[in-house]
């Protein structure tokens, strides 16, 4: 061979290689398709249900909804797997936005909360955690917005790696980590003063130390920033229920703005009162709890586009004594709660379901609040929107998360029987699929056909 040959032969194979690679990387991958056979379909948009549906599922998107389930059976097409639900009710995987999965209830006969940050290492929570989020996953739930660890850092944004990268079993997290409130307002407390405790947030006081931390908590991995706006809550000596506001106007725009900045939003905890009117003013994008909400409070709510995340059900529980003050508060909650609830469902305020879950014990049902928001005037449809489309769009995540739609995410869940005649069947989840795989399936073939 000539020298003059040489450099061009390498060349040619040098390119040569370069589209081999090229071509097989650009090779068309083939995804698995999935075909679910829905003996009836709650999409989580639409505002009925429908029969026999074939939901295909490519990958891990849905890539069509189709009717005609009755026919499927006889015309698979090759290498497509199907999975039978036509003797079930297929609906969204569900959404609760508002969980601690660093909590355990905190049952006050086993130090309550405070043992948590006291007695129990990072490593140990973290376990728990993973429970926490296993949990979640059985009972339907393949999303969470978790609402601030309580004194365990960053470990929210450790857990939903392991979740992504495939190492545990878990909904897909939307966390808060570390949450802000100011001195004075967040546990622990009633220490000594010569002793130093651990909070579970952060603290901060000043506009600058807000900013500061939001940076901080959005710099480490939180997908939402949470602030304490109100802390503990009492009745006061009109018969009122009160609560002790934390953050001025001016610390939480600081928080705001800097949230914003990032393209992320910022959830409030706030019962009422003072506390909630500055959560409005300075620009909260979802107020957590929402105890006491006011006519005025209601309106300025719809204006602003500001979700409710309620969580109901745990103000039902562990009631104190009716004959003590702590006792006579907590049926208070309830009720003033109740009724801030039905108010802002009929002005039309936003509302996104959420629990609470961790302040009470994983070991309950998470879809005991369904019936809690029927029982206070949802319709079943609207309290099943509220924990698919509807807690989608807080999560600015529509039609991608919470609807069976071509397109979104391949979470689905089924139960056996008909949730819109009877809204307690959420709690009985019996298949589970997470982005286009099976967590779960107890249901094909079991109970009775909806109605
Ligand atoms: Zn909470």
């Amino acid at each position: 061979m000539k020298r003059w040959m040489v450099l061009p032969i390498v060349l040619l194979s040098v390119l040569w290689l370069i589209s081999a690679s090229w071509a097989q990387q650009n090779a068309p991958v083939v995804a698995p398709v999935t075909m679910i056979r829905a003996g009836v379909l709650i999409d989580g948009v639409s505002g009925s249900a429908r029969r026999d549906a074939i939901i295909t599922i490519r990958g891990n998107l849905i890539a069509d909804v189709t009717d005609g389930g009755a026919i499927i059976p006889t015309n698979i097409p090759a290498g497509v797997t199907l999975i039978d639900l036509s003797q079930a009710t297929v609906l969204p995987g569900l959404i609760d936005a508002h969980t601690h999965i660093f909590l355990q209830g905190e049952d006050p006969a086993e130090g309550g909360y405070d043992i948590q940050l006291l007695k129990y290492s990072l490593a140990f929570r973290a376990a728990r955690a993973t429970v926490s989020v296993r949990r979640a996953l059985e009972q339907g739930f393949t999303t969470l917005r978790d609402m601030e660890t309580e004194g365990a850092g960053y470990g929210d944004v450790g857990i939903k790696q392991a979740i992504e990268g495939g190492y545990i079993p878990g909904p897909r997290l939307f966390v808060s980590t570390r949450a802000i409130s100011t001195t004075g307002g967040y546990p622990l407390e009633g220490y000594a003063p010569e002793i130093e405790v651990p909070k579970g947030v952060q603290i901060v006081d000043g506009p600058v130390e807000a900013r500061k931390a939001a940076r901080e908590q959005l710099d480490h991995g939180a997908d939402w920033i949470k602030v304490y706006m109100t802390h503990r809550s009492w009745i006061s000596k009109t018969g009122d229920l009160v609560s002790q506001p934390t953050l001025t106007v001016e610390e939480l725009r600081a928080i705001v703005d800097e949230t914003h900045g990032w393209g992320k939003k910022v959830a409030c905890h706030a019962y009422g009162g003072e506390g909630l009117q500055r959560a409005l003013d300075g620009g909260c994008d979802s107020i957590e709890h929402g105890l006491a909400l006011t006519d005025a409070q209601i309106a300025q709510m719809v204006r602003q586009g500001t979700w409710l995340c309620a969580t109901l059900n745990i103000y039902y529980e562990g009631w104190a004594p009716a004959d003590t003050p702590a006792g006579q508060r907590d049926r208070k909650r309830a009720s003033v709660h109740e009724e801030s609830f039905r108010k802002a469902l009929k002005a039309g305020v936003k509302i996104a379901f959420g629990t609470d879950i961790g302040g009470m014990p994983w070991t309950e049902s998470i879809a005991q609040e369904f019936p809690r928001m029927v029982e206070l005037g949802m319709t079943p449809m609207q309290a099943i929107q509220s924990a698919t489309s509807r807690a989608a769009e807080l999560l600015e995540m529509k039609g991608r998360l919470g609807a069976i739609v071509p397109g979104a995410y391949a979470d689905v869940v089924a139960v056996s029987g008909d949730p819109l005649a009877n809204i307690k069947i959420l709690e009985n989840v019996g298949f589970v699929m997470k982005d286009g795989k099976v967590f779960k399936n107890e249901i094909v073939l079991k109970g009775k056909l909806p109605n």
